[in-house]
């Protein structure tokens, strides 16, 4: 069955001029979908009986069920696996912390870069999610904040999955999220993370110049990139960077730069060099995350002597940097941990 979430306001309001409704409708709907986040069409008091009746044969509200959840011992960080209804998983990441509540979202189940370091990665590409299923994944924590009276502040596209390579459902999501009749989260709160495709970079300089945008670097030479990233080879560091500096142009933003530091690989200080050598003078914000234990990877994370010494490489280049410890490790609910399965 078809998911009332895939469909877009024009889509919407099509459907409805072919069964007869009045134009206003849509926005019943749409209201109820994404400000009340119903989840049964018999919670749409406003509609006719009939009316809830014909859209319950022809649509679902929810895409997937939730087949577990765990929380962290400190209660900030909270993972959910939903399954599809052909069983491929998909996981989303609830952390509260710094005055923020952000989701984490996927926007594929599981991944083909196959990053050596990533666990989602391991699991290769099960799926591209629909816009429909990339939202849904916000409107189950939406439902969830709304009773204790809170709402999410941020939103992170950094789950399962290379957002790129499932440009359009993810525009489609995107617009859904930002869209001041519905779900309203502004563009600034939201940030996509790539491994980096250069082409799609700039589409997405032009298509969202407001939303941020975080690349995977993870190393300052092909040489070193290319053991971790497979498309390294394909997608080379010196293009994506000139992708980066094109995207900085048009939007004026501030890209952020993503950096797991893996014990002894890419932490020494030539690396550090290297790297303020390849981002200077760049409108660029970089951080420093230690490595999270995956169990298909021999690598280890620096130790933070470590970490501190390479950032201070950066920073007497100033180059603004942060070390960021992941949230939610202890729950398997770390960057790159999601392997679509709750340990
Ligand atoms: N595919 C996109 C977004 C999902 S991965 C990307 O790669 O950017 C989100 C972030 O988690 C990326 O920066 C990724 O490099 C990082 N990550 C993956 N595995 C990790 C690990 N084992 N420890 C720390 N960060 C990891
Ligand atoms: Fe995919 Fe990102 Fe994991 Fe690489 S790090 S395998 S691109 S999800």
């Amino acid at each position: 069955m078809k998911c009332i979430l895939d469909l877009d306001k024009e889509q919407l309001r099509h459907y409805l001029a072919t069964t007869q409704q009045p134009p206003y409708r849509w926005q019943q709907i749409w209201h109820g979908l994404y400000v009340s986040y119903f989840q049964s069409w018999q919670e749409f008091s406003n509609l006719s009986q009939d009316l809830r009746k014909e859209l319950e044969q022809d649509f679902s509200i929810l895409p997937f069920t939730q087949i577990s959840e765990v929380r962290s011992d400190d209660g900030l960080t909270h993972k959910v696996l939903f399954q599809l209804s052909n069983k491929n998983p998909i996981e989303t990441v609830l952390m509260q912390y710094d005055q923020r509540i952000s989701v984490c979202i996927s926007s594929q189940s599981g991944c083909p870069i196959g990053c050596e370091f990533c666990a989602t990665g391991k699991m290769g590409l099960k799926q591209n999610l629909s816009s429909g299923e990339i939202i849904a994944q916000i409107l189950y924590f939406s439902r969830m904040l709304k009773e204790q009276d809170l709402e999410i502040t941020n939103i992170v596209m950094m789950g399962m999955g290379e957002p790129f390579l499932n440009y359009s459902e993810v525009q489609n999501a995107l617009e859904r999220l930002n869209d001041h009749e519905g779900i309203n989260i502004g563009a600034r709160r939201i940030t996509l993370s790539t491994i980096g495709i250069p082409s799609q970079i700039l589409q997405f300089a032009i298509d969202f110049p407001q939303t941020n945008l975080a690349v995977s670097l993870h190393a300052p030479t092909n040489h070193q990139r290319e053991q971790l990233i497979p498309i390294n080879k394909k997608y080379p560091i010196e293009e994506i960077l000139k992708a980066v500096r094109e995207y900085i142009h048009i939007t004026n933003r501030r890209v952020t730069f993503e950096y797991v530091m893996i014990n002894a690989f890419n932490d020494n200080h030539e690396d550090a060099l290297l790297l303020a050598e390849l981002l200077q003078n760049m409108l660029c914000h970089v951080n420093l995350i230690p490595m999270n234990n995956t169990t298909a990877f021999s690598g280890l994370p620096s130790p933070i002597d470590r970490i501190q010494a390479f950032q201070k490489v950066l920073t007497n280049h100033h180059i603004p940097t942060t070390i960021r410890f992941s949230k939610g490790t202890q729950i398997q609910a770390g960057c790159g941990q999601l392997a679509g399965r709750l340990s």
